[in-house]
């Protein structure tokens, strides 16, 4: 296999402290030098990447995405899915459960991989329900998922339904040491809501979700954890009393790690404004002050990762009355340009947003698909190649995804990805950038 030098680039890679301009050489799939300098001794074979002007780091992870196969491949398959993650410059994704039939045992979860292996074109990592059939009645085979290769257990769409079941699950999650990843929403009090509830939702006349509906399950399920020394993951946080629930509860030692989402801390509940559709999510987008106090978590670890939540939908199925549409944005593509303007507006260092889209959700997946997440030397060589301040307008038709849902289409983004190297081997280049036998 041919080696691939990746030239003058400016590399930071959080996981081992490196930000500095350099080389960085893939052989055989695997990292192998970084640093400056002519690459000595002469490797046998090798194409060249001028990445000069670029940033260079490690592949980007997901932990929360919907690919929607088996069941809904109308909305998305696991090679479209893929190739959109890629062009948003990740080379791990994991995807949620919520497929029909669900991933709730260990057939469904082999098909996953199956698909995975033969038509994706980055590194996809199945999450198995936490009840059987996601029906909130009783709990999935949690042991056989685990032994199937799941990366953590989630009946996201729904929360898992009581407390009963939410405390069996994290006992097992302490003992098969995977997360329970909850998606926060106390349903009796959400009900028919399709934004946050504030003045907008009174302007609009459309029904609100309080924030209230989130924070009461983030904080059940944080004294669950507490009683059972489970590990609880907190997906989409929206809020800031969240935050501030979190940040509580991990300065008591409680296991809860938590996500954010880019639209989550980039957008507010304005873009409805107009019953735009594609600004429907759930949980929904909230205020400036939300906004805030999630990167404000995110600085203080509080918040341990930024997710997409990438949840693509049909335009016939999302072309509908907004208080019918469903939710959910197709998240993978635009995911690092609207994340860039954190950093342009000085709220988030370029190292903490890597970090947050690196090392710190591989250290939620663990080592047991190898060294994620870093350009450590022998690591499998993931690699994202992005112009930090680059602008490009969101066209939605040039998307790999199916879902073609974003209240981003026809926005201007600063940072763009150029290139990103699964295993060593580009799956996603954009045009300006050429490969060049040495
Ligand atoms: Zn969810």
């Amino acid at each position: 296999m041919k080696g691939l030098l990746i030239q003058g680039g400016h590399i930071i890679d959080p996981s081992q402290g490196i930000d500095e301009t350099g080389d960085l050489l893939i052989t055989e799939g695997k990292i192998s030098r970084l640093g400056k300098g002519e690459v000595n001794p002469p490797q046998p074979d090798y194409d060249v990447l001028n990445a000069d002007g670029l940033i260079v780091c490690p592949g980007f992870i997901d932990l929360h995405c919907h690919l929607r196969q088996p069941g809904f491949e109308e909305k998305e398959t696991i090679a479209t899915g893929s190739q959109a993650a890629a062009r948003g410059g990740f080379t791990t994704i994991c995807c949620m459960p919520n497929t029909n039939p669900p991933l709730d045992n260990l057939a469904t979860i082999d098909y996953v991989k199956s698909i995975a292996a033969a038509e994706g074109v980055i590194r996809v990592l199945p999450i198995g329900c936490v009840t059987k059939g996601r029906k909130g009645e009783e709990l999935a085979e949690l042991s056989e998922l685990k032994s199937a290769g799941v990366v953590g257990y989630s009946d996201d769409g729904s929360p898992v339904s009581t407390s009963r079941l939410m405390r069996q699950a994290l006992e097992y999650s302490l003992a098969l040491d995977l997360p329970i990843i909850d998606h926060c929403e106390d349903t009796s009090l959400s009900r028919g809501g399709s934004m946050n509830e504030g003045v907008i939702s009174a302007k609009l006349g459309l029904k609100g979700i309080p924030v209230q509906a989130e924070e009461i399950i983030v904080a059940r399920d944080l004294a669950l954890a507490q009683l059972t020394r489970g590990w609880l993951h907190i997906a989409h946080t929206s809020t800031e009393g969240s935050v501030e629930l979190i940040r509580q509860a991990k300065a008591k030692g409680i296991r809860v790690t938590a996500e954010v989402t880019p639209h989550h801390l980039t957008l507010t509940e304005e873009e409805v404004t107009g019953y735009n559709v594609n600004a429907k999510v759930n949980p929904p987008l909230r205020t400036r002050q939300d906004n805030e106090a999630l990167i404000q978590g995110l600085k203080e670890d509080v918040i341990d990762i930024i997710a997409t939540d990438h949840a693509p939908w049909t335009e016939d199925e999302k072309n509908c009355e907004f208080a019918l549409a469903p939710c959910g944005i197709s998240g993978f593509e635009t995911a690092l340009g609207s994340l860039m303007s954190l950093v342009h507006s000085g709220q988030l260092t370029l190292t903490t947003l890597i970090a947050k889209l690196t090392c710190e959700p591989a250290r939620i997946i663990g080592s047991k698909y190898g060294q994620l997440g870093t350009l450590a030397i022998g690591a499998q060589a993931d690699v994202t190649i992005f112009h930090p301040d680059m602008e490009w307008v969101v066209a939605t038709k040039n998307f790999a995804s199916k879902g073609k849902n974003t209240p981003l289409a026809g926005s201007t983004l600063n940072s763009k990805v150029m290139a990103t190297i699964f295993n060593g081997k580009p799956v996603y280049k954009d045009d300006s950038i050429t490969i060049k036998e040495r």
